[in-house]
């Protein structure tokens, strides 16, 4: 079939045919299809029987992930002249729904849609194998990698991060950006009651004090620094106009939001220090597959597979960084050491990236590293019912939002630990809740969400429902309008008095009076796995007899030990930033 493909481009770019092998009326056409969130719309512009161009008109899919495919996949296709190109990895529905909706522009054109399937990309020749020598090398161009990368580089290290996907930024460029950090001298500090000393209770208590004290104060204590040295580096954060802000499960205000939409602040700031400086590069698809040690243990490299297949030899002179993330979406490895929700099958949808497989895992084992808390896998209440990511949440931040159930009752404390918000989840009808919320977050019905999509789009798209009054948007949901608006009532009741309420509640602002009200679909699903290779403070991975492994340093979430049985919300991006950079001073500094 790929001859054939090759052979029928080859006779259109030629010219051989007198006539195209689909005869296409001239002109613009638009076709759609549903993409991750809502529907792709893609023009085709067919000039003298060719396809002369392709672009994507309108799209929901998350920024970052998407942005090579929304530009490469019309271009292929434009190259290819025909619709069996290739969708990126870690992008994949966002390719297939570019191809599908080219597909019915083009059908609209009067093309013969299935000729032009078999049109395609060519075939590549598999390169030479070949082995690269570095000082450093990261596996993962997440955030932790990414922060180690840049941090080794800093401090004068030659440094190679290799990333299995077709684009950078794996579950990190798809959070809401919050970073919790705490400046004690800060007046935000003073002003919410913190510090830094608090934000270590709460992390150890949040994970009923499971998470290894040293890991977390060196958590806490380097939170503040990773953000002045983003700042440094040119990443801008909402703290000046907005303060600082309570993620679900953060059980504190102490998250900085970046001004870019989701992570994408991170990863804009790191590839801006790579292009700029020497001797640090990311190579993408490329996948790390096992270590290379000595006979003493000691790590030397890694064994990779290229972009064409070929195998990649990876020697690290100073040492290598795990930084492959966690294992959210292998199931496998979910439901072996689950013994908390006990459906961690494949029915339940995960926030993460593709590419949170867990491979770092695997690896690390097999060179003897200590795995701790595998147990412990976060769920969030938070997820979208169709696809199960964050996109489309409509919350800002806690305290101005509550859930209520299918009935319009609320019932949990939603500013209490997402394991506990989520198991009471479980428990409503459907295991589905709305949030609910009024206006002081989007004034103009315009405004964005945390993700980047603006409030009125979801809305469009049936992803969140707007009413006048409570009625109105209880009659938009379906649910019960009496008990809607006698939860909303209680619940500013106890805005106006500050007291607990029957859940346990204690984080408030704003009432939700001002209309008009907004509500917002969500269902649990699998989020963060909290378990994963043991590290000291200085970021060494500790083999199961207590020992350093000479060379192999790892951080972000394919490490255990720090968050427990449960992660506050917000110390994600904390914990990445901060054991990211040690990973990165230390193996430099070999
Ligand atoms: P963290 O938050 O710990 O940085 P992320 O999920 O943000 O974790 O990033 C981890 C990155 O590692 C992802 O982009 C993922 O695709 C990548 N990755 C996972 N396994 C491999 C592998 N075997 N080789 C190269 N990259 C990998």
């Amino acid at each position: 079939m790929k001859k054939l493909a090759l052979f029928l481009a080859l006779v259109l770019m030629l010219g051989v045919l007198d006539a195209p092998a689909t005869a296409m009326e001239d002109g613009a056409f638009q076709g759609a299809a549903k993409g991750n969130n809502a529907d792709l719309v893609v023009e085709v512009v067919v000039e003298g029987g060719a396809i002369a161009a392709v672009t994507v008109l309108e799209h929901s899919e998350t920024p970052g992930i998407c942005d090579r495919s929304l530009v490469e996949i019309p271009e292929a296709i434009v190259a290819a002249q025909g619709l069996g190109v290739d969708v990126l990895s870690g992008a994949t529905n966002t390719g297939k729904a570019i191809l599908e909706a080219a597909a019915l522009a083009l059908e609209a054109a009067g093309a013969d849609v299935e000729a032009l399937k078999a049109i395609g990309t060519a075939e590549v020749e598999q390169k030479a194998d070949e082995t690269i020598e570095t000082e450093v090398l990261v596996i993962g161009a997440g955030g932790a990698g990414c922060a180690a990368g840049v941090q080794a580089n800093q401090l004068g290290a030659k440094v190679i991060i290799i990333e299995k996907q077709a684009s950078v930024g794996g579950n990190t460029i798809l959070s809401g950006g919050a970073l919790n950090a705490v400046n004690d001298r800060s007046e935000q500090a003073l002003a919410y009651d913190d510090s830094v000393e608090w934000h270590y209770t709460q992390t150890m208590n949040g994970g009923d004090n499971q998470g290894d004290p040293l890991l977390v104060h060196t958590l806490v204590r380097n939170a503040y620094a990773g953000v002045e040295w983003l700042q440094e580096m040119g990443m801008s954060f909402e703290d000046d106009v907005s303060g600082l802000f309570t993620v679900t499960g953060g059980m504190w205000p102490r998250a900085h939001k970046p001004s870019m939409p989701v992570g994408t602040g991170f990863f804009d700031t790191y590839q801006r220090y790579i292009d700029g400086h020497e001797g640090i590069e990311i190579m993408l698809n490329t996948k790390a597959e096992s270590f290379i040690t000595d006979e003493t243990g000691k790590i030397l490299g890694v064994k990779a597979t290229g972009e064409t297949g070929n195998t990649i030899t990876f020697l690290a002179s100073k040492g290598v960084v795990l930084a492959s993330g966690g294992f959210g979406r292998n199931v496998e490895l979910r439901t072996k050491y689950d013994n908390k929700w006990g459906c961690l099958d494949e029915t339940i949808l995960s926030t993460n990236s593709a590419g949170a497989t867990g491979d770092g895992i695997y690896m690390a084992a097999a060179v003897g590293a200590d795995l701790v808390g595998m147990e412990h896998i976060q769920l969030l209440p938070l997820g979208d019912p169709a696809s199960g990511s964050l996109s489309g949440n409509i919350e800002h931040d806690v305290e101005r939002r509550i859930f209520v159930n299918k009935e319009g009752n609320r019932f949990v404390n939603e500013g209490g630990r997402r394991d506990e918000m989520t198991e009471a989840l479980f428990a409503q009808t459907d295991s589905w809740m709305w949030i609910i919320m009024d206006s002081d977050c989007y004034p103009a019905g315009d405004e964005l969400n945390n993700f980047g999509e603006p409030i009125n789009q979801l809305i469009a798209e049936g992803r969140a429902f707007k009413g006048e009054t409570l009625e109105d948007l209880a009659a938009a949901i379906d649910v019960p309008a009496e008990n809607l608006v006698a939860s909303v009532n209680a619940f500013n009741e106890h805005v106006a008095s500050g007291e607990k309420d029957e859940f346990g509640r204690t984080l408030y602002s704003t009432p939700i009076d001002n209309g008009p009200f907004y509500a917002g679909p969500r269902v649990p699903t699998v989020h963060h796995t909290m378990g994963g290779v043991r590290i000291n403070t200085k970021a060494e991975v500790i083999d199961r007899s207590g020992n350093v492994i000479d060379g192999l340093y790892a951080a972000g979430e394919v490490t255990g030990g720090i968050h427990g049985s449960n992660r506050l919300g917000g110390n994600a991006l904390t914990d990445i930033l901060v054991f990211g950079r040690i990973a990165g001073e230390n193996v430099a500094a070999r």
